[in-house]
């Protein structure tokens, strides 16, 4: 799963590459609006699999942990969670003023790509993930009703952590010793699952047992 996924992240950063070359990132903005539907069934699947934002963010964490970069903390005046809906209108009055007033197309995405890089080289990506990208509040609000999504079978967890430990986006914790999946900041990943000593958690339907209803993602 791991190399598939990786495989699938890199094939789409290709085609974000090439539709940004060839001026077509409007098409890019129009598959992200079909991911926001899609999120009410799949989960937040364009931030695990889609972004080039998460994607690029993948070794630039790699690099920060290697050059001992990283800090555990995050800036206390993002912790209220509002800045990823100011960092959303800003863009996108942004964008459009340029449109009107200049006639040019603002390379918005590109910025944001390099914002991303920049602030996972010292924060843990959950800080960008869920404090500051422009484009999490929209896949949050949605994410939340997700029917699939990865979620613990209680009877089985341990509570020893190691879930809390590889999720990127802090979606998961351990309380009285039984893990639990916040599903509007999950990106379905798989790395907890892939970590989990006793296979306890599952991508499955909402209100069934995990244990009779899991599907291999
Ligand atoms: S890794 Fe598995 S057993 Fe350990 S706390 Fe997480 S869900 Fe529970
Ligand atoms: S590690 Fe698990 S809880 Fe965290 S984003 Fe990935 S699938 Fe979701």
């Amino acid at each position: 799963m791991k190399y598939t996924a990786t495989i699938i992240r890199i094939l789409f950063l290709t085609l974000f590459l090439f539709l940004l070359v060839n001026g077509k990132v409007m098409l890019w903005l129009a598959l992200f609006g079909v991911s926001l539907i899609a999120a009410i069934i799949f989960g937040r699947i364009y931030c695990g699999y889609i972004c080039p934002m998460n994607t690029l963010m993948l070794p630039a964490e790699w690099l920060s942990k290697k050059l001992k970069l990283q800090t555990q903390s995050s800036p206390k005046w993002l912790k209220n969670g509002y800045f990823t809906w100011i960092t959303l209108i800003v863009s996108a009055i942004a964008m459009l003023a340029s449109k009107k007033l200049l006639h040019v197309n603002l390379p918005i995405m590109p910025f944001w790509i390099l914002a991303a890089v920049l602030i996972t080289l010292r924060y843990k990506p959950e800080v960008f993930h869920n404090l500051i990208c422009p484009f999490s509040c929209l896949q949050r609000t949605l994410g939340r009703f997700s029917l699939l999504s990865h979620r613990v079978n209680e009877a089985d967890c341990i509570g020893c952590k190691i879930c809390e430990k590889v999720c990127p986006s802090k979606a998961i914790a351990v309380f009285n010793k039984k893990a639990s999946v916040t599903e509007s900041l999950c990106h379905q990943c798989t790395n907890c699952r892939q970590a989990c000593p006793k296979n306890a958690i599952h991508y499955t339907k909402k209100r069934i047992e995990a244990s009779s209803s899991t599907i291999d993602a």
